[in-house]
């Protein structure tokens, strides 16, 4: 009898790692009790103690309520909160804060690839919510201005200076590694930012992100297994790097394939 089992042995294993790489990560709704534990990447990893962003806060409203992705690592939750406190004081509007990460972190069932660790999150770039708050409970199905002119090739009035104010506040956050923009917002802080430019720096043209922003803070001390991504090359980042965005090339977003998911984060899919 045993024996039959013991062949079956390596089929079991296969059959629960794949389990955990196709887990699903969303069915959970509260973190777990534990110290705050980052591991592994934003990109595939998960978080053990993480804490909810309150859904309202001075300077800040969290949206789309019924995604429940408003979980992050209590850096990230501190860092959200300073965020919406300085953009209040200089008056630059109200944070709509979109994704940060599920209760549990992991994959997200659709909308990003990253946001698995409780080190990333969206702001979005209205920064006058509309009186939905008391109409619309679970703050869904908002429009998202995008900063873009009509033709995609550059920014439109809806970008001010404001917008500017808010990302060198978050760029200046210690905790904070890098921030995505779109490559025309980056475009436009490279050409109009003058005085102290060293947190451009931080500041990444990427896909999309036109009517968002999204922070990603670095590993925290206190997390040996998250995976620290590479570090930015020095400088503010308006050279070649930006210019490849406007040019013409045939390549496109990595296709690699997935990789497994970090044993450690099998302890959080029990209980
Ligand atoms: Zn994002």
């Amino acid at each position: 009898m045993l024996k039959k089992y013991k062949k079956l042995l390596p089929i079991i294993m296969i059959l629960f790692t794949h389990s955990i790489n196709a887990a699903d990560w969303s069915q959970f709704t509260t973190p777990t009790n534990t110290k705050p534990y980052v591991i592994g990447k934003t990109n595939n990893g998960c978080i053990a103690g993480a804490q909810a962003l309150p859904l309202q806060g001075d300077g800040y409203l969290v949206v789309h309520l019924e995604r429940r992705r408003y979980y992050g690592h209590p850096l990230l939750i501190q860092t959200l909160k300073m965020l919406a406190k300085q953009a209040q004081q200089q008056q630059l509007g109200v944070l709509q804060m979109g994704d940060l990460g599920q209760a549990r972190g992991g994959a997200l069932p659709f909308g990003h690839r990253s946001h698995q660790s409780g080190l990333d999150a969206d702001v979005w770039f209205n920064l006058n919510p509309a009186s939905y708050a008391n109409a619309n409970k679970q703050r869904s199905n908002i429009k998202q201005p995008s900063m873009l002119n009509s033709n995609g090739k550059g920014l439109n009035a809806r970008w001010t200076n404001k917008h500017r104010k808010l990302l060198e506040l978050a760029a200046n956050i210690a905790e904070v590694d890098r921030i995505f923009v779109n490559p025309y917002i980056k475009r436009d802080l490279c050409e109009t930012v003058s005085g102290n430019r060293q947190w451009l720096q931080k500041i990444r043209p990427w896909y999309h992100h036109d009517e968002h922003f999204h922070i990603r803070l670095r590993c925290p001390e206190s997390s040996p297994d998250c995976i620290k991504q590479a570090a930015i090359s020095v400088g503010d980042g308006c050279d070649a790097t930006l210019a490849w965005w406007f040019e013409k090339h045939t390549a496109s977003r990595s296709t690699k394939k997935k990789s497994a998911m970090p044993k450690a984060c099998r302890a959080l899919l029990s209980d």
